[in-house]
């Protein structure tokens, strides 16, 4: 179902421009207009989905299933160093555009433009705590 509100749904129908890097019947992967570096491409399935909480494991498995292909084309075009792979969902974790899309982003070195803030808490858990937590996400699993 299309979101009428949506850029993505948008740009999937042409109806936003947009500087394709390859698209079949259900994914359609394009440049993001601002360039974290070069090559930086979103990848979206065509059919709307909010982000990753709201998708059904069929379309991240054919959303996932391109990307090896489309990370390869950038490393053969562009030559990078190294490729992030980075997915964000609600705000809170600086999604912006609420139809599920993953950043590819190409790393050329020190000073690219990018630059992971991941700040660790290894001391705060011991081993059984990461047992306890661990145990708490998988009885959510529902199979
Ligand atoms: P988010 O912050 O939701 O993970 O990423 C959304 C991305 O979409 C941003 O990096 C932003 O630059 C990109 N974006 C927003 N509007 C447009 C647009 O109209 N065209 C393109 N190509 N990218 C867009
Ligand atoms: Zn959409």
């Amino acid at each position: 179902m299309k979101h009428e509100d949506c850029i993505f749904c948008k740009i999937v129908d042409g109806v936003i421009p947009s500087a394709k890097v390859y698209e079949d019947d259900k994914v359609y992967a394009f440049l993001d207009i601002s360039q974290v570096t070069k090559g930086h491409t979103l990848v979206i399935p065509k059919e709307h989905t909010k982000n990753i909480y709201e998708t059904d494991p069929e379309t991240a498995k054919e959303l996932f299933s391109r990307i090896p292909v489309i990370a390869n084309a950038i490393r053969d075009a562009y030559q990078p160093l190294g490729m992030n792979i980075l997915n964000n969902n609600e705000a809170a974790a600086e999604q912006s555009v609420f139809h599920l899309h993953v950043h590819l982003i190409p790393r050329y070195g020190e000073g690219d433009g990018y630059k992971p803030n991941w700040i660790t808490h290894t001391e705060d858990y011991t081993s059984d705590d990461l047992q306890d937590v661990a145990k708490i996400i998988h009885e959510q699993i529902q199979q």
